[in-house]
């Protein structure tokens, strides 16, 4: 078992990515499997090098290690150019230069009043750029994934599923054709000003460190239909996904990014032990009965 905590270094480590990170830690070394760390820091306008040393430091100071080089996908960004190569020449890409609003817009009933489908990314794509593209890749333009065509050159025996941990059991979960058209649709692989996207990269980097298990939050649940459309797409294998509980506050709101108050640094500041964390998120105490995961 290989699994990870890929965390974007746009700010301080909170107590809901504590809960994250010693979850995938936990899980490999139960089966004395190995922890991988990756620094998603794409978004080159938010990520700092003084958050990515605090993610270091905060985890080794929980007790987690893992296999050096750390992967940051910012020196990856040649690979996500290939893989979009590689499906522009297929023709399931095409740029799209609408914005957020534009998108809302066009895909209200103004008749209706209702508000637009909304994918996991916002609201789902009502395809007006959609062409289809030829010529040479275009650069610093949003690249959209034609998703009819995709789910076409996949052809019908493409099984669209994957298995999901996170409710304790296991359960295998289907993606409709009428799904990822209708309620996932034509989704963003390229940023404009990043020349990739969370998406694109997450897949290409959760095979590339041959990550077995994927435990994240439950608000990326919905994701996981596009990943696992790219992952088919890219000829690339479906890991297990373990989507895990959000932690709340109090008054049970998502811990937000800037939420100082609850980042693991300050717990540290005030004396607090990562066995003290553990409790805080629910999890076994760092016992006997857990060894450190392989490679770490
Ligand atoms: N980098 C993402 C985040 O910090 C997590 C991505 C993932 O686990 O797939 O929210
Ligand atoms: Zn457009």
């Amino acid at each position: 078992m290989i699994t990870r905590f890929a965390p974007s270094p746009t700010g301080p480590l909170h107590l809901g990515h504590a809960y994250s990170a010693l979850l995938a830690w936990d899980m490999a070394s139960k089966v004395d499997g190995t922890f991988m760390l990756r620094i998603e820091d794409i978004d080159q306008g938010r990520a700092r090098p003084e958050w990515e040393n605090q993610i270091y430091d905060d985890l080794h100071w929980l007790g987690l290690s893992w296999p050096e080089p750390v992967l940051r996908q910012s020196e990856n960004l040649n690979r996500y150019f290939c893989t979009l190569r590689t499906l522009w020449s297929y023709g399931l890409l095409y740029p799209c230069t609408c914005t957020r609003r534009d998108v809302i817009a066009a895909s209200s009933a103004p008749q209706e009043g209702d508000a637009p489908l909304h994918g996991p990314d916002g609201p789902v794509y009502p395809g007006t750029c959609r062409v289809r593209a030829v010529g040479p890749l275009p650069q610093g333009v949003a690249l959209r994934l034609d998703m009819r065509a995709a789910l076409d050159a996949m052809g019908d025996d493409a099984r669209l599923h994957f298995t999901e941990t996170g409710d304790g059991a296991s359960r295998e979960v289907s993606i409709s054709r009428d799904h990822a058209i209708n309620a996932v649709g034509d989704v963003v692989l390229a940023r404009r000003d990043m020349g990739t996207s969370y998406h694109l990269a997450v897949v290409i980097d959760d095979a590339a460190q041959g990550i077995t298990h994927v435990t994240r939050g439950a608000d990326l649940f919905d994701a996981t239909a596009i990943h696992v459309i790219l992952q088919r797409l890219l000829d690339l294998p479906t890991p297990v996904y373990h989507h895990h509980r959000l932690i709340r506050d109090e008054d049970g709101k998502r811990l937000a990014k800037r939420d100082d108050a609850r980042a693991v640094a300050a717990y540290r500041a005030a004396g607090e032990t990562p066995d003290d964390l553990r409790r805080r998120v629910g999890l076994p105490v760092s016992g006997q009965e857990l060894s450190p995961p392989r490679g770490s």
